[in-house]
């Protein structure tokens, strides 16, 4: 993906391209911010630009064409110039920063410069940080490292002063639903719904299942409105039985689903509407409910969920408790 393509973390692109544009590129850039928002995209994308066969100017300087040679093998990670390093298994062993260390001094094959990505670079450990700090002081002008990391201060601060630190952020919804509507076209409402579940985290977005998250959904609604209605307790022992049987995991799933469709019916219950509410899909039949319910009963609930939540950590037995939970509130 060109930096035309790439949605959101503004700021960081324009520096970027204005780098690139000045043949200025760092030796060592820091890319921190949580996972998900893009880091390894941006890396990517300034590896094809600073190696574009066309490297068309476009937005705020260089950019990458995404059709030559190089980009493409780029893309497929395939291009000998940019290598990758990552934990192997729970650190980053010394083995794999010595062979770094080994490689940087060579002239690119290729291309012009050489980038060498270390994904989770906050697990590296202490000795293999120390042997790549080396490196980092004395850097050969055509190699660039990138260390990505969601935890900046569990680096070396000797690492951290020799790099160029960019922050990544999440995407706004409004950014994550430009960015979809762009790559993974779909429906209004399921585009609607998956920037708001994966909350600025494009890395999210390909992984989450919507058909099973709305399946789930559906069955805390109908709860909710048996609840609601309070007029079937049967019922509403089968839903206590449904969410009671699930593993710890699972359950705290559930109460995480649950929390989040609470929240929503307390905005609607409130008068708010449009981008806070999570589950815009099915706004309407939610605002139904949070009429029939209000906001004080609504209130209720969010403590009484909070208490099951705040009860699962002391090992009770999820079934019954859930069942109290439930026929307390629907009275
Ligand atoms: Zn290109």
């Amino acid at each position: 993906m060109s930096f035309a393509k790439l949605i959101g973390n503004e700021r960081n692109k324009e520096i970027l391209q204005r780098l690139l544009e000045r043949g200025q590129i760092a030796s060592t850039f820091i890319f921190a911010g949580p996972d998900g928002v893009g880091k390894r995209q941006f890396a990517l994308t300034m590896a094809k630009a600073a190696n574009c066969q066309k490297a068309p100017v476009g937005g705020f300087g260089i950019d990458s064409c995404d059709e030559c040679v190089r980009c493409r093998r780029i893309d497929a990670g395939t291009y000998g110039d940019v290598v990758t390093i990552q934990p192997e298994g729970q650190f980053i062993k010394i083995a794999q920063t010595r062979a770094l260390t080994a490689d940087i001094y060579y002239r690119p094959r290729e291309g012009r410069q050489r980038f060498f990505m270390i994904d989770g670079a906050d697990r590296l450990r202490e000795e293999a940080a120390s042997s790549l700090l080396k490196t980092l002081e004395e850097p050969p002008p055509t190699s660039t490292v990138v260390l990505l990391t969601s935890r900046p201060e569990a680096l070396l601060p000797t690492i951290r002063s020799r790099a160029q630190r960019l922050n990544f952020a999440p995407l706004s919804i409004f950014e994550m639903e430009q960015y979809l509507t762009a790559n993974y076209p779909r429906s209004a409402a399921d585009t609607g719904l998956l920037a708001r579940m994966t909350e600025g985290r494009i890395g999210q977005a390909t992984a989450f299942d919507l058909s099973v998250y709305r399946q789930e959904r559906r069955t805390l609604l109908e709860m909710f409105e048996l609840m609601a209605s309070g007029d079937n307790r049967f019922r509403l022992l089968k839903a206590a039985e449904y969410l009671g049987k699930k593993e710890k995991e699972d359950f705290e799933k559930e109460l995480n689903l649950l929390t989040s469709l609470l929240r929503d019916l307390v905005l609607l219950a409130t008068g708010k509407s449009g981008a806070e509410i999570v589950n815009i899909d099915v706004a309407d039949r939610l605002g139904e409910l949070a009429a029939k319910i209000g906001l004080l009963r609504l209130m209720d609930w969010v403590k009484k969920f909070d208490e099951l939540r705040a009860n699962l950590r002391i090992n009770i037995n999820r079934q019954s408790a859930t069942e109290a939970a439930l026929l307390e509130l629907a009275e």
